[in-house]
């Protein structure tokens, strides 16, 4: 195994149903670390900026909107396998579709409305990091 970082979101309607330390809880229970973090408000350059690669599917301008629609919480998680390990505690996209137990299958409401996001493979990652955080923001335990 080797460690890994991920970008991880915590989307508006996880923030505005009060969700934030019960899905802390899961990444943290799931061996995650979180190094770097920030409540801040998408703005709608970020949020087209930030989901490009999905900008000639049919829900892009619905997806921006809901991004934009109330605050988020950024972070990276830093563990052992961290993108894969993310993204199994997170569920699948269609929260009907998520296994029981997962935070989309516990707190997403739909499949746009669907709690978190996580990088899916480590250039993802790298860019998805770099997008929100400069490198002296993220304080590995051992740094
Ligand atoms: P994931 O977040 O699981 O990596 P995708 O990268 O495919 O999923 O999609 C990015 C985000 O776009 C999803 O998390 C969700 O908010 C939204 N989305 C994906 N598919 C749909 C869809 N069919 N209808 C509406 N929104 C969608
Ligand atoms: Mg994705």
């Amino acid at each position: 195994m080797s460690v890994e970082r991920t970008l991880s979101i915590i989307k508006p309607d996880a923030v505005a149903k009060n969700l934030i330390g019960k899905i802390y809880d899961r990444l943290e229970t799931a061996g995650l670390q979180i190094v770097a973090s920030r409540m801040m408000r998408l703005t709608r350059q970020q949020a087209q900026e930030f989901y490009v690669v999905h900008k000639e599917r049919p829900f892009y301008s619905d997806l921006v909107e809901y991004m934009i629609s109330g605050p988020v919480v950024v972070q990276v998680l830093e563990g052992d396998n961290a993108i894969a390990r993310n993204r199994e505690v997170m569920g699948a996209t269609n929260p009907a579709d998520a296994a029981p137990g997962t935070i989309r299958a516990d707190f997403a409401e739909s499949v746009e409305s669907n709690a978190v996001h996580g990088s899916d493979a480590p250039e993802t990652a790298y860019t998805e990091i770099s997008f929100f955080f400069d490198v002296g923001e993220i304080l590995s335990r051992d740094s």
